[in-house]
């Protein structure tokens, strides 16, 4: 249920209402945008129902939300897009951002080289793994808590935003300290309890779509984080399995749009993974900014030929600079520029 205050309500009446609402035992999430208030009652719709908040005191409207996820629905928003601002970065709305670094931290030099090239580069985060969700249990598995420490320095040195994955609650403490933005990995996008507890973290978090995941499982993901009164989320399509076989996976764009109508959380595309190609990265990154993604995830890498893992998909650093000006290019066409620092 949706509570839509008058714009000329009192801080009072907002206040009377949240009562109202806890008092009947659900979660009210006020959102404030620039003109009025709308305070989301998010538990048993019959118990919210019974309480008949059309009539107070301040309340303009009251509006049931029909879908499953209900914070991050588009239409708690009344068409207003999230705009993220993180570590001096915006995106969201007309701000794009373009998130670049390694699959993986591997060393100092590898990750402090390419955490400045992204600065020079003038792009918004540094993404690198520290902890990698691994096919094979025989695969590296990420540095782990050095792999941390080397992001931090990346980020002190650079004062990049930094996004690295979380796969284990037990490595939450870590991680927070030093991410920006936390990543949830395809394949853990259905973790709940990993959902819930980066919610309580308040730590932003960037969910990627799980392979074989509908939009609507997406969503969600979302919702569990942002049920813990952590509201900022990026979304991300990475590509989904299909019955096609010759390329890795099928990057579903059409993602972009249909996310985009049914919410207003920021969506980004992760064109490397999709691909698994580096040939593939730059036509796939031009469509999906020109299709309106709100922001890029890519894998770069100063010899993509050593990298310990993803280094065929791997954009190599020395054409990261040329390719960030063709992607702004075609976010341009989406009504999309990169904001300044914030
Ligand atoms: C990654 O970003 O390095 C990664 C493993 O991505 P995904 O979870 O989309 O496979
Ligand atoms: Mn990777």
């Amino acid at each position: 249920m949706m509570i839509v205050m008058k714009q000329a309500a009192s801080e009072e009446e907002i206040a009377a209402v949240i009562a109202r609402v806890e008092g009947a035992g659900a979660r009210a999430h006020v959102i404030r945008g620039e003109e009025i208030t709308v305070i989301g009652a998010v538990g048993d719709r019959e118990h919210i129902g019974r309480l008949g908040l059309d009539s107070d005191p301040g309340v303009d409207h009251v509006v049931p939300i029909l879908k499953p996820y209900k914070l991050a629905s588009s239409q708690v928003r009344k068409g207003e897009r999230s705009v993220l601002e993180i570590g001096g970065a915006k995106i969201g709305g007309e701000h794009f951002a373009m998130i670049a670094g390694p699959c993986t931290v591997e060393s100092r030099d590898q990750t402090l080289s390419t955490a400045r090239l992204v600065r020079e580069s003038g792009a918004q985060f540094f993404r690198g793994g520290a902890y990698k969700p691994r096919t094979s249990p025989y695969s590296f598995q990420g540095l782990g808590v050095e792999g941390l420490a080397l992001l931090a320095q990346a980020k002190q040195e650079t004062g990049l935003p930094i996004v690295t994955e979380l796969m284990d609650v037990r490595d939450l403490e870590a991680v927070v300290e030093v991410a920006d933005v936390i990543q949830v990995g395809a394949r853990n996008m259905q973790n709940y309890t990993l959902l819930t507890e980066i919610g309580r973290s308040g730590c932003p978090a960037l969910i990627k779509r799980g392979f074989s995941s509908t939009l609507e499982e997406l969503l969600m993901a979302a919702e569990y984080v942002m049920k813990e009164g952590n509201e900022n989320v990026i979304l991300c399509e990475r590509g989904i399995r299909t019955f096609e076989t010759a390329y890795r996976f099928t990057l579903d764009l059409m993602a972009v749009p249909i996310l985009k109508e049914q919410t207003h959380l920021p969506v980004v595309v992760d064109p490397s993974h999709a691909a698994g190609r580096r040939d593939l990265v730059l036509p796939l990154s031009l469509a999906a900014a020109a299709i309106g993604a709100d922001g890029i995830i890519v894998e770069i890498h100063p010899e993509p030929d050593e990298a310990i893992c993803d280094g065929p998909q791997a954009l190599r650093n020395d054409d990261f600079p040329a390719y960030f000006d063709q992607v702004l290019k075609a976010a341009a066409l989406a009504g999309k520029t990169v904001s300044a620092d914030v």
